[in-house]
């Protein structure tokens, strides 16, 4: 089983109701595991270190970059957790900024603002984080060999630690599934997840 076979998971994401209700999903699957929920908190602090890390070294960069960039990367089908997220900030015990469903997908995101972006980066959605443009890409591989490596080398170890994290909270809902009575609606998204396409994409398209 892997993540796209969790019910709750092919929900979209992009509306309020289901994000509450795949959180909701996602504290049903961990209540009964406190082991489980103090190694997931763990990897996410850890998570959320790294992130915070690497934050001076990307901010300088996307300062450099973005302002005189006249295409808006941060567009609002980008500003939404997904599922890996929701398991990531639930675990860190973060809340979610507060959604208006009336920005459309192609507008600036909600959550652009004249200093950039209004979530910290550690609570930003992984692709917002991980997502580096080719003009910010080749500006980051302009900074010095040692800068670079140490970079290339945290981002590594963070993503070793998303996906442990990932992990563990598969490994917990794979005990608990039999023992959960699933919402209708979840027992329908598993069947369906079984023939759909997952997608992890880091990329926005
Ligand atoms: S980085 Fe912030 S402003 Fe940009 S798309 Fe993500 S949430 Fe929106």
């Amino acid at each position: 089983m892997d993540f796209r076979d969790i019910a709750a998971f092919k929900m979209s994401y992009k509306n309020n109701e289901n994000r509450k209700e795949i959180l909701r999903f996602i504290k049903d699957i961990l209540k009964a595991d406190a082991d489980g929920i103090k190694r997931l908190k763990e990897l996410a602090g850890e998570v959320c270190e790294l992130t915070e890390s690497v934050d001076p070294f990307i901010q300088q960069h996307t300062e450099a970059v973005c302002p005189d960039r006249r295409k808006v990367c941060c567009v609002n089908r980008h500003s939404y957790h997904e599922h890996e997220d929701l398991v990531y900030i639930y675990a860190l015990g973060e809340k979610l900024p507060s959604y208006s469903e009336d920005v459309g997908d192609r507008e600036p995101c909600q959550f652009l603002g004249g200093q950039g972006c209004a979530i910290r980066r550690t609570a930003r959605p992984y692709r917002c984080n991980w997502y580096f443009c080719a003009p910010l890409l080749e500006h980051i591989q302009g900074c010095a060999a040692a800068d670079y490596r140490k970079f290339t080398a945290s981002i590594q170890q963070l993503t070793g630690k998303r996906e442990s994290l990932l992990n563990e909270f598969l490994r917990i809902a794979e005990k608990r599934m039999g023992s959960l009575t699933p919402r209708p609606v979840l027992k329908e998204n598993y069947r369906d997840s079984r023939r759909g396409k997952f997608s992890n994409r880091t990329v926005p398209d």
